[in-house]
């Protein structure tokens, strides 16, 4: 099979919504009146990001899942993608399951694929996505106020519980294991609640390096400090059963900096708290106060009896890990 076989078989589909899609030197897309595109590109790479035993189609649905997870960040809604892609051969049985897990994903959110650049490498992913937002309604980062409120969605943790397990520092199997690996090989990009959060949330960033770090980006673009009680990890909808059956100093390394969540950080005024978890609710996306922005800068993180936890927790850092 050729590179342009390839193309034509996997990801090739009659465009919808883009003016040209896959086959031409460029792809055209009409932006809707009056929308501000939003544009990011996310890599996964081989050993890095993923294991070479991963199932293909939970591959091709992170691949996409973690871009879309920057699109729910800011509140925009997912337009189109390309995929770049450097594949070790031309496997039609991978490439079957990869494209189905993209292809559900993307179709899931209305996200065409309109375009790419496919070569012979060590395997390695890069999407680019773009999406749309109302001027001035973009969720960023440097918008958080002294006084707003921080809130996570989903559960934070549970990625990390199965890397764990896969380095051989944590014991679980089974049904627990299973759960994990689905929440760390597919996780789910809370675009819905992205958009909802518009002209509610302050400032706003997905979770992919650990709850701590992505919090500390926020901190340090909006000038302020944060305080946050850790009561929330000894028992909320934060924080799943498996993962509150950890160890405490485990527990916490999870669920603080454990990385890979692609959930929604964000803060916003405490008027909104009532509208917050209805629009949570109508979206079934459970959400989950953990701590205050203060006008003093610097992160205070508290032990469920108010002592301050002092110890560091390593967010992720590819060069620095
Ligand atoms: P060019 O040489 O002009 O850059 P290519 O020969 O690399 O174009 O690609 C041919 C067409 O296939 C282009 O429209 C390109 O966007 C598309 N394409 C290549 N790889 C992929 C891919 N993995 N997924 C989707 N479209 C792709
Ligand atoms: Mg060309």
């Amino acid at each position: 099979m050729g590179e342009f076989d390839l193309i034509e078989r996997f990801f090739q589909r009659p465009s919808r919504r883009a003016v040209l899609s896959v086959g031409d030197d460029c792809a055209l897309i009409q932006p809707a009146a009056g929308q501000q595109l939003a544009i990011s590109t996310d890599m996964l790479v081989e050993g890095r990001h993923f294991l070479s035993t991963v199932d293909p189609a939970r591959l091709g649905h992170k691949a996409l899942a973690v871009n879309l997870s920057d699109l729910a960040a800011c509140g925009a809604k997912p337009v189109a993608f390309t995929l770049a892609l450097a594949l070790p051969r031309a496997d039609p049985a991978w490439l079957e399951g990869f494209s189905r897990g993209l292809f559900q994903l993307a179709d899931a959110h209305g996200c065409e694929l309109i375009g790419g650049d496919t070569t012979q490498g060590p395997l390695n992913l890069s999407i680019t996505v773009l999406g749309e937002v109302p001027p001035e309604q973009a969720l960023l980062r440097h918008a958080a106020q002294a006084g707003d409120d921080i809130w996570v969605s989903g559960t934070l943790g549970d990625a990390r519980l199965a890397l764990e397990v896969f380095r051989g520092n944590c014991q679980v199997s089974g049904e627990v294991l299973e759960r994990a690996r689905v929440r760390m090989e597919c996780p789910t990009p809370r675009v819905e609640l992205g958009q909802a959060l518009r002209n509610v949330a302050h400032a706003a960033i997905d979770v992919s390096d650990g709850l701590l770090g992505d919090l500390g980006h926020i901190l340090k673009r909006s000038g302020v400090g944060a305080q946050m009680e850790t009561a929330w990890v000894q028992g909320s909808a934060a924080v799943t059963p498996d993962v509150l059956a950890l160890p405490w100093p485990r527990r916490l390394d999870c669920v603080l900096a454990g990385g890979d969540d692609y959930e929604l950080l964000f803060t916003a005024p405490v008027l909104h708290r009532e509208r917050i978890h209805a629009l949570a609710s109508d979206l079934e996306v459970p959400v989950t106060r953990i701590g205050r922005i203060t006008a003093e800068s610097g992160l205070r993180v508290m032990d469920p009896h108010g002592q301050p936890i002092n110890r560091r927790f390593a967010s992720f850092d590819h060069f620095n890990a």
